[in-house]
């Protein structure tokens, strides 16, 4: 009873909220009308009823390798955040340390590109010189100042809460470098997978010639040293179960059963030698690089390291070399016919690099704190209609329920931007280089995750900036992040009717709150912990389920015409259960909003109707056959037409909005239909 009154009090913040926005425009908007593709029916494929017209007059740009709403917004705040960088660059003389210092030097040198072409390989001269003087007796003090210099590998080192103790800061080890994306392309045998190893060759051949570095041979022997490496690592499949990466081992074990080389050496090189444990996510592979230590001659580690270095920096080093970057990733890779322009290449280059100093100045630009506060009467909502909806759960058990809602209640919010920003001021950027810079910020980041061992956790860091068109789910912290970038249309708009915002921000939001339910989050309890908190049975049933949306996505094929290229139903398959309870529950609050309002069509259209027409419009999107091969190989979610179509065919809610009927393609026969959440 009580809890009905807390709901009712949300719902009418909510409801009077839209309504003082909709006074000041004639009308609110509601879905994208020309949008539409209404002589596909909509229980036959409702991504193309929902969004036909639109793919057909919004092809994929030259310079992209998919086109959809969130590229749209992200145009929006580029837009923006270039008229900073540009203002910011313009001042030589800002204070060093300064936002301004920081990210105008930064784009300056990113944007001069002659000095670029003049530059050649000179900016990583030194540490190519350091290569060459690699010994076997300097391997550990060269790894340490590699790692924190240029980039994790041949393993990784980092600093992160322990899962299973998440007040204090863990020491990890797990497997890292390699050139292609991911274990499976070095071994599969089907033709484009053989074909994309040589073009792999040819690519790294291409780059030791660009960056006049004088190595025969060089991308086979890369190629023959990373698929050596690859062959004891996880795939990401594998990788998704969480178990199989937490191995504690004590340090004295480590140094005990992987001696080829010297840990206390490293470490002592790294900073870091108060510990006594260890969480080794791929012990497999640590002990391939112990094997490796030994067996692998000295030349081949130093290819290996040129090949890691030039690759890690190409994008910074001369146009050439930026330019055979991009041929290999983005065009071969993802289909992307031309470079974005500079500025926009700045944009995403800075963005993870000094993210922090940037989103401060966008949300200073283009932040509404209006915005802020609708959106957090809406994650109210949504919170209270998951509740509900975990009280009704008919294949949970009451004491897995209990627990389910204490971690539904403990969710920490954080919305817009961080209470505080990082201090980036001891951060060394220059006019000198891109390279240079990069290299500093690598450093400074490295340092930023050293300095936190053996502090209290840090509760209020962000993982993600805040003007990213983007949202997540952080399990450690049981916390849900809605950064300012994606707080605008057409994810939130003040002006436009509850069923497009409920089916919008608000299916974001009850999607990342589904992420602790999915697959993995299901794993981590109410406080964050790496902890089981399910009856054996309630595990069992809610594993069934799950398995029934696996194979429901791994039928699914995205390039027409193409059968070999399947969606993978288990790599997908936490983002395809947030996908799915996150909209249900968005239509619960949803209807929730309607309750005592006249339901009124609009183009023949119901509440309901318009709220699935919203959502299937958020992801309507154009991907090019490449990008969608890479995407299914390495991306946890699945293509936007499946995020739309295979949710849908799941839900009971749909098929009564659309009169969809049993055999309708639009709706997955009733013994294949998966109840989660
Ligand atoms: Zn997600």
């Amino acid at each position: 009873m009580k809890k009905n009154v807390i709901v009712a009090a949300v719902a009418a913040a909510v409801l009077s909220a839209c309504g003082g926005a909709g006074e000041k425009s004639e009308k609110l908007s509601s879905v994208d009308w020309n949008g539409m593709d209404t002589t596909v029916s909509p229980k036959e494929d409702f991504y193309r009823f929902a969004n036909g017209n639109w793919m057909k007059n919004n092809p994929v740009p030259e310079s992209e390798s998919r086109w959809g709403s969130f590229n749209e917004v992200k145009d929006r705040n580029n837009d923006i955040i270039k008229e900073i960088l540009n203002e910011a660059s313009k001042n030589d003389t800002a204070e060093k340390g300064s936002a301004t210092q920081l990210v105008g030097d930064y784009y300056y040198c990113i944007m001069d590109k002659e000095k670029r072409a003049v530059d050649g390989i000179a900016p990583i001269q030194s540490q190519l010189d350091k290569i060459d003087g690699l010994t076997k007796e300097n391997l550990e003090t060269f790894l340490a100042d590699f790692h924190k210099t240029v980039g994790s590998t041949p393993f990784g080192f980092s600093i992160f809460e322990d899962l299973k103790d998440n007040e204090v800061y863990a020491v990890y080890l797990g497997q890292h470098g390699l050139g292609l994306p991911d274990k499976e392309y070095y071994f599969k045998q089907d033709e484009k997978s053989v074909e994309t190893r040589a073009k792999y060759v040819e690519h790294v051949d291409k780059m030791f010639a660009l960056a006049n570095v004088n190595s025969k041979d060089a991308g086979k022997k890369i190629l023959a040293i990373e698929t050596e490496l690859a062959g004891d690592m996880m795939n990401r499949v594998e990788q998704r179960d969480i178990s199989k990466l937490y191995n504690k081992m004590a340090y004295a074990d480590i140094k005990k059963q992987w001696n080829n080389f010297n840990w206390d050496k490293y470490f002592s090189a790294i900073g870091v030698t108060d510990f006594d444990s260890v969480i080794v996510m791929q012990p497999k592979y640590m002990a391939k690089f112990n094997k490796a230590i030994k067996n692998m001659p000295l030349s081949d580690w130093k290819l290996y390291f040129k090949w890691e270095l030039i690759n890690a920096m190409a994008s910074t080093l001369t146009p050439e070399m930026e330019q055979q970057n991009f041929a290999f990733y983005s065009q071969y890779m993802r289909g992307a016919k031309e470079m974005k322009e500079d500025w926009k290449r700045a944009i995403d280059a800075m963005t993870s690099s000094v993210g922090d100093v940037m989103g401060k100045a966008f949300v200073e630009k283009a932040f509404s704190p209006e915005a802020k506060e609708k959106i957090n009467a809406l994650v109210d909502n949504l919170q209270a209609a998951l509740g509900e909806r975990l009280e009704q759960l008919e294949w949970m058990s009451d004491s897995t329920k209990l627990q389910a809602k204490e971690k539904m209640a403990s969710f920490t919010r954080k919305l817009g931007y961080p209470d505080e920003w990082k201090d980036m001021s001891s951060l060394n950027i220059s006019r000198e280089s891109y390279a240079a810079n990069k290299m500093a910020v690598n450093q400074w980041q490295f340092k930023d995750m050293l300095d936190k061992y053996g502090k209290p956790v840090d509760k209020t860091e962000w993982g993600m900036p805040a003007h990213m068109v983007n949202a997540y789910y952080n399990p450690i912290q049981n916390e849900i992040v809605f950064p300012a970038g994606i707080m605008q249309p057409p994810f939130f708009d003040p002006n436009a009717e509850d069923a497009v915002n409920y089916a919008r921000i608000g299916a974001v939001i009850g999607h990342e709150m589904i992420h602790g339910f999915d697959d993995q989050g299901a794993r981590f309890d109410a406080t964050g912990l790496f902890k089981n908190w399910w009856t054996k049975e309630d595990l069992e049933k809610f594993k069934a389920q799950t398995g029934i949306l696996v194979e429901q996505y791994n039928q699914y094929t995205p390039i027409e015409g193409n059968d070999e290229v399947k969606v993978n139903g288990e790599l997908t398959l936490g983002e395809n259960i947030a996908d799915f309870g996150g909209l249900t529950i968005a239509y619960y609050a949803f209807q929730k909003s309607l309750e005592g309002k006249k339901e009124e069509e609009i183009n023949g259209f119901t509440p309901e109707q318009r709220f699935f027409i919203a959502f299937g419009q958020i992801w309507k999107g154009n991907a090019r056959d490449e990008y969608l091969r890479t995407q299914v190989q390495t991306d946890p979610h699945s293509p936007t037409e499946f995020r739309v179509n295979g949710t849908l065919s799941n839900m009971p809610e749909f098929f009564a909005a659309f009169n969809v009927e049993e055999g309708d393609p639009m709706r997955q026969p009733a013994e294949k239909i998966a109840t989660i959440w």
